[in-house]
């Protein structure tokens, strides 16, 4: 079954990108979130993040224009569902909201859709749970910057049968992307390695170590990271960061995840990142 038809949930950081590479691949794309101004920041990033890949010639201006003509948005989640082959879920990292969206999706999309999400690590198995399709529910863990990083990490649920992930890896080759199969646990693998990272490297700014920008450019230069892991952070959202140390932390139960006091400090303030303008940096505009 080729997938033509996607539905993204979820018009945040993740989903504008997520519905970019599928639009420009070709897919007809509903992207859907409750909040309508999301969705026209959404399709004005998007609009953006293509004009820039047309400078750098890899799309043309019709590419373009053509892609968004494949992108419709709705802020009903029962009425972007009716059609969809696959729906990829991108709403905030909290398994309460992940529970009533996959309730929904279940309830509205059509029998025979698969169910993803692109949760960072919360258990498939448990999204799974939530609805009568376990055996369609799977993980399609894109990365930040979706545009620019090639890995999607594919994660099988404990019920997830094997057409689902067959169509999956698939999908994510049609979209350009490199996908890898990893098995359902906390934080994957991408964040069972990335988080602890991000996580030691606030404890050392709490202590005084060095300043952020020290601790950075150690990273960048010494260890040859493109960027440093509290710019990274910034870039995921601080939110986001938090939410996922707290399922290691939890799920795996051992204190070595304990998240870094300072971080929670940070989601406290609103301190968000780069999508409120302020974190371990500030970010004008
Ligand atoms: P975000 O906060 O930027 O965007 C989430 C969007 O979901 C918001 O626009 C919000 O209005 C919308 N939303 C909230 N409730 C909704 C609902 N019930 N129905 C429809 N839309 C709803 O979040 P994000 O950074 O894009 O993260 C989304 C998911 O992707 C999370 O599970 C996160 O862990 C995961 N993820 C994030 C990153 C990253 O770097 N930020 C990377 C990989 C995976």
């Amino acid at each position: 079954m080729k997938i033509e038809n996607m539905t993204v949930v979820g018009a945040g950081i993740m989903g504008n990108g997520i519905a970019h590479v599928a639009a420009l691949a070709g897919r007809r794309v509903t992207l859907v979130d409750t909040d309508p101004a999301a969705l026209e920041r959404a399709l004005a990033t998007i609009s953006a993040n293509m004009d820039r890949q047309v400078k750098k010639e890899v799309i043309s201006p019709q590419d373009k224009e053509a892609a968004l003509g494949r992108i419709v948005t709705t802020t009903s989640l029962e009425e972007g569902v009716q059609g969809a082959q696959i729906v990829v879920e991108a709403v905030p990292e909290n398994v309460e909201l992940k529970a009533s969206v996959f309730g929904i999706l279940d309830r509205a999309a059509p029998p025979e859709a698969i169910l993803a999400s692109n949760t960072s690590s919360i258990s498939i198995t448990r999204l799974g749970s939530f609805t009568r399709r376990p055996a369609k529910v799977i993980g399609m863990h894109f990365m930040n910057p979706v545009p620019v990083l090639k890995l999607v990490e594919v994660i099988r649920g404990l019920a997830t049968d094997d057409e689902t992930t067959r169509a999956v890896m698939e999908l994510a080759v049609e979209l350009g992307k490199t996908p890898v199969e990893v098995n359902d646990a906390p934080g994957f693998v991408a964040n069972r390695i990335l988080m602890p990272m991000i996580n030691e490297a606030v404890f050392a700014l709490q202590e005084g170590v060095a300043t952020p920008e020290a601790i950075d450019t150690v990273m960048k230069l010494g260890m040859s990271h493109p960027m440093g892991p509290l710019a990274l952070a910034d870039l995921i959202g601080l939110d986001t960061c938090l939410a996922i140390l707290e399922v290691l932390h939890r799920d795996l139960g051992e204190d070595r995840y304990r998240p870094c006091p300072l971080l929670r400090k940070y989601v406290a303030a609103g301190w968000l990142g780069r999508k409120t303008g302020r974190g371990f940096y500030r970010y004008e505009g």
